[in-house]
């Protein structure tokens, strides 16, 4: 049965990927598929649903009206790679390939065909160039981009030790952040550290909005708060209904500013009849962005993660 997702960019408003193989359901298919109708590669795409980055489809429900959004993080250095098998060419690639070895590429290869429903384990793959093996020690950065490389797979399947991964960077460890809000004094809008302060006066990384709670069973009813909408793709006209309270998670009413914390965001929109675009960025410190009050036609955002 055919399933869709639909998406949204900075540059497209909706587009829409049909899925007729379920066991193509997922994020690496997809990936493919974008990639062929917006020409963003595959590892710059990311995406974000209510703020947040997913790394799979499963469980994800997306409309016309609440599309996945992708955001372009072009700044990862990838290499791309065209592995033949069978007389079929499949585009791989490996980012931030420069001290990576063969394994590497083999590990890419293995999890993107088993996206496609193929059973390709990296310890029964050989790799040839130019009809000779790649030898394990190569690195990748010695292979040259969109190199063909042959794919052979050998007709036994060795026996596999369970391999269990981990990413060291979980987030169990990592000390809590402190309390870091946003603080008016006149014109000037800053945040600083303060244990003390009101709780929805709370900063988040990614696009945040300056705004008042008008629900009366709120807690923090008719004061202003800060919601934080995290990182993906936003448009102006539409930002009102994503503006929700930190404390009740109603939509909240009159926009005071917005801003951006360790963020990286791109902006496109009209200003009286000029197609405007720019890329900007902050780390540690809160970015108000006052520009929003200048009379835009139309206006959208996309937000990702700073990167350097
Ligand atoms: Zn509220």
């Amino acid at each position: 049965m055919d399933k869709s997702v639909f998406i949204t960019t900075l540059d497209h408003e909706c587009i829409e990927i049909k899925i007729r193989d379920p066991k193509k359901w997922n994020l690496e298919h997809l990936k493919d598929e974008v990639e062929y109708i917006t020409n963003i590669m595959g590892p710059h795409q990311l995406y974000y649903s209510y703020g947040k980055e997913i790394h799979s489809l499963e469980s994800i429900e997306t409309s016309v009206e609440n599309p996945l959004e992708l955001v372009e993080n072009n700044t990862i250095p990838i290499k791309r790679f065209l592995i033949s098998l069978r007389s079929r060419v499949y585009p791989v690639y490996v980012s931030n390939f420069e001290n990576k070895y063969l394994l590497c590429l083999k590990l890419a290869i293995e999890k993107k065909l088993g996206c496609l429903g193929m059973d390709c384990p990296f310890d029964a793959q050989t790799l040839r160039l130019e009809n000779r093996e790649i030898p394990a020690k190569c690195c990748l950065s010695n292979l040259p981009n969109n190199a063909r490389i042959e794919l052979e797979l050998n007709s036994f399947i060795p026996q596999r030790p369970e391999i269990t991964t981990y990413a060291i960077d979980e987030e169990d460890n990592r000390p809590k952040e402190p309390r870091l809000v946003l603080v008016c004094q006149g014109s000037k809008i800053f945040t600083k550290i303060d244990e003390r302060a009101a709780k929805w006066r709370q900063v988040g990384k990614g696009l945040t909005i300056h705004c008042y709670c008008r629900n009366r069973k709120c807690e923090a009813r008719n004061r202003a708060v800060v919601a934080n909408l995290g990182f993906g793709v936003f448009n102006l006209d539409t930002l009102n209904s994503k503006a929700l309270c930190p404390i009740c998670s109603e939509e909240c009413q009159e926009f005071l500013s917005i801003g951006f914390y360790c963020a990286t965001w791109k902006f496109k929109g009209v200003l009286k009849e000029n197609n405007v675009f720019g890329e900007e960025k902050t780390y540690n410190k809160y970015r108000v962005w006052r520009e929003v009050n200048d009379e835009w036609k139309c206006l959208k955002f996309s937000v990702r993660p700073f990167t350097n």
